[in-house]
């Protein structure tokens, strides 16, 4: 811009802001206070959601708040599809995928970890401690437990039970939601993941995003959640994403990312959510009405929304105004 033209926009953005009672150029300068606020992917985010409470609250960052918030589910051995207790691929292996991203465009990930309770945390550490943004396998685990973490067996007596129960047929075929699936002869046999967003009162965005991926997946597979821009993604200019359900659709359409790009063209959370779940319908048409895929966003003001291929995708949310879990709308009923 020439420099007559920056003035002229200057005084013209002056004036309409002196209409508006508000100081523009001033207000890039003064401290924002906002009003943190955290949302995770299905109903068992509300417990990790009151977790990462405790430091969102008390004016901790958004970056330690999902750190902290997703080791709940991490933990929890009645969970079977995020850390301790997830259902092993089909050799019987315990293997999860983690990442996390903050608001300076930092980010760290985890593919394909054994042993280990909290690969969140490890995630966190390649994030800080590495020139590298992704460790897996074998190397993951070498670099857990020269910080410290301890080796754990992972794989639990009720999903080990599942997965002998799901070799007499070894037929390949997740079910949807959770909600869903808990009636089934054998056990949930399924898929789910925690993601989580949050912002604190900063204004400043973090995310992160576990789970031991799709039961009784091959050897080696690796989805959506621990791939940055996929699985997670974070722009603290404009707002964050993630997803939960089959992650190969998620991939193929870089889905948080995408939804976050969307956001910045002006698409609101649920409206950016929605039009990554008709990029991944016209993308495989037939595939998408057979699998689940939920998409859910925050922006820079805090507004948050979600949007799925199937009904059954729930969220949880907690601010200093709500604890709620939603059900998100959907393509199909
Ligand atoms: N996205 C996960 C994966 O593909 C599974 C899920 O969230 O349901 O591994």
């Amino acid at each position: 811009m020439s420099t007559r033209r920056k003035f002229l926009f200057r005084s013209a953005a002056a004036s309409v802001a002196a209409l508006a009672g508000k100081n523009l150029f001033a207000a890039n300068h003064s401290p924002v206070i906002n009003d943190p606020i955290v949302i995770s992917t299905w109903d068992f985010g509300k417990e990790a959601n009151a977790e990462a409470w405790k430091t969102l609250g008390s004016g901790g960052s958004a970056l330690d708040a999902v750190e902290a918030g997703v080791k709940i589910p991490e933990a929890d051995p009645n969970n079977h599809t995020v850390g301790y207790g997830g259902m092993p691929d089909r050799e019987g292996h315990v293997t999860l995928d983690a990442c996390i991203m903050d608001e300076q465009y930092r980010c760290g990930s985890v593919m394909g970890l054994e042993h280990i309770v909290h690969p969140i945390a490890v995630a966190r550490l390649v994030m800080e401690k590495t020139p590298h943004v992704v460790l897996i396998g074998d190397g993951a685990l070498q670099f857990a437990l020269a910080n410290g973490f301890q080796k754990e067996n992972l794989l639990t007596p009720e999903s080990e039970k599942a997965w002998k129960e799901w070799l007499k047929e070894s037929k390949y075929e997740p079910v949807m939601n959770i909600e869903n699936a808990k009636n089934l002869p054998g056990g949930p046999y399924n898929h789910d993941t925690i993601g989580m967003l949050a912002m604190d009162a900063k204004g400043h965005l973090s995310g992160a995003c576990t789970t031991s991926g799709m039961a009784f997946k091959m050897r080696g597979r690796v989805g959506d959640s621990p791939i940055i821009g996929a699985g997670l993604y974070v722009d603290n200019e404009v707002g964050a994403a993630t997803s939960s359900g089959v992650g190969e659709e998620v991939i193929r359409i870089v889905g948080s990312h995408l939804v976050v790009e969307l956001m910045r063209q002006g698409y609101n959370p649920k409206e950016a959510c929605k039009a990554a779940v008709e990029r991944l319908i016209k993308r495989n048409p037939e595939k998408a009405k057979t699998i689940q895929v939920g998409f859910l966003a925050i922006n820079k003001k805090g507004q948050y929304g979600a949007y799925a291929l199937q009904k059954g995708f729930t969220y949880s949310v907690k601010s200093n105004k709500e604890e709620k879990i939603y059900e998100a709308e959907s393509k199909w009923k």
